[in-house]
């Protein structure tokens, strides 16, 4: 367990608070990532139980983006924000969210990039983060 975490969008019309799961941020190559975020899209998991709106989650709009996840963005400046399982039997519970609005210091660091199978073909991974093919 980690200490809470803090963050928002880019406008500020959505705050949030957080308990994640683990300190550790994955990094997200797939296809349905790098279209949604505009690169590759990294998060940390968080229990959905411990999410709490500090103001605006009225002004999150959900996008159903397959069968079971939907991802959550701000309808005024567009930011990325959350990636949830909402319809998964075993998954439902957590919830990703975008490392990018985590207020500093967060307390995380990236320790993996996933699904670099499906990663741009426009970019390289220089760094020493262990990478996944898939997830
Ligand atoms: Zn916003
Ligand atoms: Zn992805």
């Amino acid at each position: 367990m980690s200490d809470r975490i803090t963050g928002r969008c880019l406008c500020g019309d959505v705050a949030y608070e957080a308990e994640p799961v683990s300190t550790s941020i994955d990094a997200c190559h797939c296809t349905s990532c790098r279209r949604w975020s505009g690169h590759f899209w990294a998060s940390v998991n968080v229990e959905l139980s411990s999410l709490r709106f500090v103001r605006g989650e009225e002004h999150v709009t959900w996008f159903e983006s397959s069968e079971l996840v939907r991802r959550g963005f701000c309808a005024r400046c567009g930011s990325t924000l959350f990636w949830h399982p909402h319809r998964h039997p075993k998954h439902a519970h957590a919830i990703a969210v975008s490392a990018g609005s985590v207020d500093a210091p967060t307390g995380l660091r990236l320790t993996a990039h996933i699904f670099t199978d499906e990663q741009g073909d426009y970019y390289g991974l220089a760094d020493d983060v262990p990478k996944r093919a898939k997830f």
